[in-house]
């Protein structure tokens, strides 16, 4: 029977001799020790080097090709290894021999053939040294309150992610910055030993919530760098209420996305300190690897940055970080809160561009397209606040307005310049737009309320708006459709479309994306790809637009392709309303002269 458990202590045996071998190994497997037993001091070297190697070594100097002096010597050079006590054992017993010894790098130094007892007992010592060594970088590496990995720990942890993500460009990992909300508030109301008290609650919850569950068990098999075979991630106390966690293995930003929901969820129960229940959330900042971090300490900067920002946002809440964050984190704030106040003064603009028959040139109706009158920064241009508009909501009323100005407007101008047909107006709508429960009814309300006959609205919508909910996409379409409204599919050839959807939704329009048109003269597969659109067009019988014209050579290949509608700078860059009117009050009959056949002769538009 053992006489003591040592099983958690592995030691090398590394002896050449097979009968000394066998000898120490039967000694210190009965005195509890893991044993590994090798013959040389490669074979050594290699034990070393794996995950839970020994920590303790017993060394032959004479072992064959790598001498046990050598072991020693590159054991000290690896300074990733954690502490092995070394042990040499030699029949030599010269002084120079024993310095020679502890100059290579060994702790201590037996001489053969050695006693037993007295081996156990400098092993003994040997472990005293290993496990304080275990303390020391344990301490150094965590937090004394939580026990969670500290900020040096972390940021090793990370470098280490960092370091193989510019290496592997498909490896992704996140770093979540957690920060408790109004914790000062318990520590100046109920005392500083309530706050700890409460952080090392806290610290479970948060541990609690990287768990692994159904939805993000994939990142842990795959061998993430959690720090408990139960959890997904490492979390870490970087001081204060402040914690990270660091995911690596992820697919995309929903897995960290998901953790930081779980966070809230978690953190927003109360916490009962003597019968008293204390409140608070959690503002969590997220920053991905996607975009090549190449120093650890610069992702965990944008994660507190997000983590900032969500606090400015009203805490309790999470928001994500790119690379391109730290700049525009700021001025992204700022557009957000100027954009709120625009709809409440009313700061957009509508501008039209016309649509025009390549036949005779003549206008056929108007695109409308959203500016905003920003107070010191002038007219600003759709790409600059659509999407920030889309990520506050705020397109909902922004969308809304344009479309009752845009029906307004066309009424107004099929009054003052009747032609046969009336002019048409199409209108821009996004993906939130598109999503909302009853845009149809709002539609059909606006149509009421200007007295726009339906068909002369145009609903503008992108492939991937329409593709993300197939069932829903088909009733809504159809339900606009038996409003009257006609609906067009905008930049077309960008997106995904296929032949089937484009006929199950039942489209009235095509508009050829911009970027085929200004390609089509130098580039023969963007001419296909005109050729192409155009063929679907007309074999589905629907209408094809051709957007982003801009010279007359355009427009005579695109009437020699045989396309009937084109809208472009070449006829008109958007205007504002008094804009149409001049252009309708000068041109009589509402056409542009169109470059004659022979391509090449620059015909400046009408006026
Ligand atoms: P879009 O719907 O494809 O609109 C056409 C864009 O191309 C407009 O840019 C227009 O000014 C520009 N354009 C027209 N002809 C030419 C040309 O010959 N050359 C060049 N280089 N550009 C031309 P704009 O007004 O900046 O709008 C950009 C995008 O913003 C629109 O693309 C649309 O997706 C979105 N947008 C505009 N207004 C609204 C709106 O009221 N609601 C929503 N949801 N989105 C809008
Ligand atoms: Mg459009
Ligand atoms: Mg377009």
């Amino acid at each position: 029977m053992a006489a003591r458990n040592n099983r958690e202590m592995k030691i090398l045996v590394a002896d050449d001799d097979p009968l000394t071998r066998r000898l120490l190994q039967e000694t210190l497997e009965h005195a509890g020790y893991e044993v590994i037993a090798v013959a040389d001091g490669r074979a050594a070297l290699e034990c070393f080097s794996r995950k839970d190697g020994p920590r303790l070594a017993l060394l032959d100097w004479l072992t064959p090709e790598v001498n046990g002096l050598s072991v020693c010597r590159e054991i000290r050079r690896h300074s990733e290894y954690p502490y092995i006590y070394l042990i040499l054992l030699s029949s030599r017993r010269a002084k120079e021999d024993i310095l020679s010894g502890f100059e290579a790098g060994a702790d201590d130094y037996l001489t053969k053939p050695c006693d037993l007892e007295e081996l156990k007992a400098r092993l003994r010592a040997g472990e005293r040294i290993v496990k304080l060594e275990d303390k020391l970088t344990h301490d150094a590496l965590h937090d004394t309150l939580t026990q969670l990995p500290n900020r040096t720990f972390f940021l090793e942890r990370l470098a280490l992610c960092v370091v193989w993500g510019l290496q592997h460009p498909d490896y992704k990992f996140a770093v979540l910055s957690v920060d408790m909300d109004r914790f000062r508030v318990v520590n100046d109301s109920l005392g500083n030993a309530a706050g700890d008290w409460l952080l090392v609650q806290i610290a479970d919850r948060l541990r609690g919530s990287i768990r692994r569950d159904d939805a993000i068990l994939r990142s842990a098999e795959e061998g993430g760098m959690a720090g408990h075979p139960e959890e997904i991630g490492m979390l870490a106390r970087l001081g204060g209420d402040k914690f990270t966690i660091l995911f690596d293995h992820i697919r995309d930003a929903s897995e960290g996305i998901r953790v930081a929901e779980r966070i809230q969820h978690n953190i927003q129960a109360p916490f009962y300190i003597d019968g008293q229940g204390v409140f608070t959330t959690a503002s969590t900042g997220i920053a991905f690897s996607g975009s090549g971090y190449s120093a650890a300490e610069d992702m965990l900067g944008d994660a507190n940055t997000a983590m900032s920002r969500a606090k400015v946002l009203g805490k309790g809440r999470y928001e994500m970080c790119d690379p391109s964050m730290h700049a525009t984190a700021a001025g992204r704030l700022r557009l957000e809160t100027d954009l709120r106040r625009a709809t409440e003064r009313e700061e957009f603009r509508v501008h039209y561009q016309p649509i025009v028959s390549l036949g005779e040139g003549h206008i056929i109706g108007f695109e409308a397209l959203v500016r905003w009158q920003r107070p010191e920064f002038g007219l600003v241009m759709p790409g600059g606040f659509i999407s920030a508009a889309e990520d506050t909501g705020l397109i909902l009323w922004i969308g809304n307005w344009i479309l009752q100005q845009a029906c307004r407007q066309i009424c107004a101008w099929n009054q003052q310049f009747p032609c046969s047909p009336p002019f048409t107006m199409a209108v821009n709508i996004s993906a939130k737009q598109f999503a909302q429960k009853d845009l149809v009814s709002q539609v059909g309300g606006i149509l009421r309320d200007s007295g726009l006959a339906p068909d002369k609205l145009r609903l503008e919508l992108t492939e991937s708006v329409t593709m993300r909910d197939e069932e829903r996409t088909t009733r809504i379409l159809g339900e606009l459709k038996a409003l009257g409204v006609r609906l067009c599919i905008d930049d077309f050839g960008t997106g995904y479309s296929s032949l089937s959807y484009l006929r199950r939704f039942a489209l009235d329009v095509l508009k050829i994306d911009r970027s085929f048109v200004s390609e089509m003269l130098n580039n023969s597969e963007s001419q296909e790809i005109v050729k192409t659109i155009l063929s679907l067009g007309s074999n589905l019988g629907m209408e094809v637009v051709a957007e982003g014209v801009e010279t007359p050579e355009q427009v005579s290949r695109l009437k020699a392709l045989g396309c009937d509608f084109a809208q472009g700078y070449f006829f008109s860059r958007p205007l504002d309303s008094a804009g149409v009117v001049r252009t309708l009050v000068n041109s009589e009959q509402n056409f542009y002269t169109l470059p004659q056949e022979s391509p090449g002769r620059l015909v400046a538009p009408v006026r």
